[in-house]
């Protein structure tokens, strides 16, 4: 059987149209199916919407999991696979921006024996150009840093059960499910997607959270930028020592008073590294802490379930 991880806040128009769209593409090929749905601490009927699919629904499993309050996609993803029941998962968007038809190519492979397929997007569909720029920045420096190509991959993502069980087993909190896969090993494969347009309303990200997004998901991945300091540190003592043997022997020379400037420059530059790199160890500290504390990912407020 197929589970289907579906994501939600904020979906009450998609929660119905996902299960029409996915079972017309899966029913004619005969693919037994489960779908999860993760409520994602939604402001609208979201949860309502999905209780009700599950009361209708009898030709499928449906099992609707509600968070307490927004947790964030990762743990959605995460909390809605160790839910699932299936032989094979596959993680996807509610808003359908992740067409369904790839589905079948993609069971397809799995069927072969690949235990991970990965979607890969073909193009970006729409975006706003900020968000593309943004999105660029935020990739190249999560491939520089990690070595894995992040531009074109995305959440879309079918795991067999073995994967599956390897990753929810993971303890730590702060998880980035795009790059674990890669991580975790196995047979892999990718499949290419157009991102699709959006079915019902806008996307659940503000500019403030997809930053926060970004550097979570960089300092959940690496600890590059940490090296990032001591490299800088680094070139910047050579630059000191440089500086410090002209400044000697200006003065052996009796003109030393000139270097105001440079002092001044030196002394900007000094502290504006010194801040820029406290805080990155700060952020880290703070993921320390975070991990230490060991809270779950999420609070789950209730789960359903249709009979099947
Ligand atoms: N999502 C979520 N929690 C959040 C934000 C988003 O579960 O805090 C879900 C959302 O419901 C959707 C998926 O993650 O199913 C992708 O979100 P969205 O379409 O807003 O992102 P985009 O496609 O614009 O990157
Ligand atoms: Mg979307």
């Amino acid at each position: 059987m197929l589970s289907i991880i579906l994501p939600a806040y904020n979906e009450e128009d998609n929660i119905e149209s996902a299960y029409h769209k996915i079972r017309d593409v899966l029913a004619p090929e005969k693919i037994a199916f489960e779908m999860v749905f993760v409520n994602d601490g939604s402001k609208d009927d979201t949860f309502e919407k999905i209780r009700n699919l599950a009361d209708k629904v009898k030709d499928a499993k449906i099992i609707g999991v509600s968070f307490s309050r927004n947790f964030g996609k990762e743990s959605a993803i995460f909390t809605g696979l160790s839910h699932a029941t299936g032989d094979v998962c596959v993680v996807m968007d509610c808003d359908m921006q992740h067409p369904p038809e790839t589905l079948i190519e993609m069971y397809h492979l799995w069927e072969k024996g690949y235990k991970i397929i990965e979607g890969v997007k073909r193009s970006r569909g729409k975006e706003n150009i900020l968000y593309k720029e943004f999105a660029k920045l935020f990739y190249s420096l999560i491939s520089k840093s990690t070595g894995i190509d992040m531009y074109r991959s995305s959440d879309f993502k079918m795991l067999d059960r073995a994967v599956v069980d390897e990753y929810i087993k993971l303890s730590e909190r702060n998880i980035f499910f795009r790059a674990l896969s890669s991580w975790l090993g196995f047979k892999s494969v990718t499949v290419e997607f157009d991102v699709q347009e959006r079915s019902s309303g806008s996307t659940k990200w503000s500019m403030h959270s997809l930053v926060r997004y970004a550097i979570g998901s960089i300092t959940s991945f690496t600890t590059a930028p940490m090296q990032w300091i001591t490299l800088l540190g680094f070139f910047f003592f050579i630059f000191a020592v440089l500086l410090g043997i002209q400044s000697l022997v200006k003065w052996g020379m009796g003109h030393a008073l000139e270097g105001f400037t440079t002092v001044i420059l030196l002394l900007l530059i000094t502290g504006s590294l010194i801040m820029m790199s406290l805080g990155i160890i700060g952020y880290y500290l703070a993921r320390i802490y975070e991990e230490i504390k060991g809270r779950p990912r999420s609070v789950i407020e209730e789960i359903i379930e249709n009979e099947k």
